[in-house]
C-alpha cells in the first residue's frame, strides 16, 4: 500500500483491488480503469496511487506525479486506439467533482463539444 493510502476512500480501494473495476493500464504510480458510469464510448480513469483529495490540494512536490498521469493517459489512448481525445479533471463540488482522489477522465469516440458546461 503507498503511504497515504485512506482506508476510506474509494479510489484507494479500487487501486489496492478491494473493490473490482476493469483496469486497463497500471504501474507502479498510476492506474487506469473503466468509469461505472461512461459518458462516451471509451470513458477512462487516470488515477494515481498516492491519495491526493483534489489538484488544488496537490503540491509542488507532485508535479512529476501529475505529469506520469498525463503521459500514462496518452499512452492509454493510444492503446485504445482513440485518435481525438478529451482529457478532464473536475476540481471541486462546483466543477463536477464527485470522488476526492484525484483523477483525470479520459473520453473518447465521439465528438466533443465545446464548452463541456
Ligand atoms: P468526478 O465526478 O469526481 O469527476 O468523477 C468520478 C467518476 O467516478 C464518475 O464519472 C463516476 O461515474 C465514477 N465512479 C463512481 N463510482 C465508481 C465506481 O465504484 N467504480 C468506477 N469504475 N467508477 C466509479
Ligand atoms: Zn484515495
Amino acid at each position: 500500500m503507498p503511504e497515504s493510502w485512506m482506508s476510506d476512500c474509494l479510489f484507494c480501494k479500487i487501486a489496492a483491488k478491494e473493490i473490482p473495476a476493469k483496469i486497463v493500464f497500471e504501474d507502479a504510480q498510476a492506474v487506469v480503469f473503466r468509469d461505472i458510469n461512461p459518458q462516451a464510448p471509451t470513458h477512462v480513469l487516470v488515477a494515481p496511487r498516492k491519495h491526493i483529495a483534489c489538484l488544488a490540494d496537490s503540491q509542488d512536490g507532485d508535479a512529476a506525479l501529475l505529469g506520469h498521469l498525463q503521459r500514462v493517459a496518452a499512452k492509454v489512448a493510444g492503446q485504445l486506439e482513440l485518435g481525438s481525445f478529451r482529457l478532464t479533471l473536475n476540481n471541486g463540488r462546483g466543477a463536477g467533482q464527485t470522488v476526492d482522489h484525484i483523477h483525470y477522465h479520459l473520453l473518447g469516440g465521439r465528438p466533443m463539444q465545446w464548452p463541456p458546461g
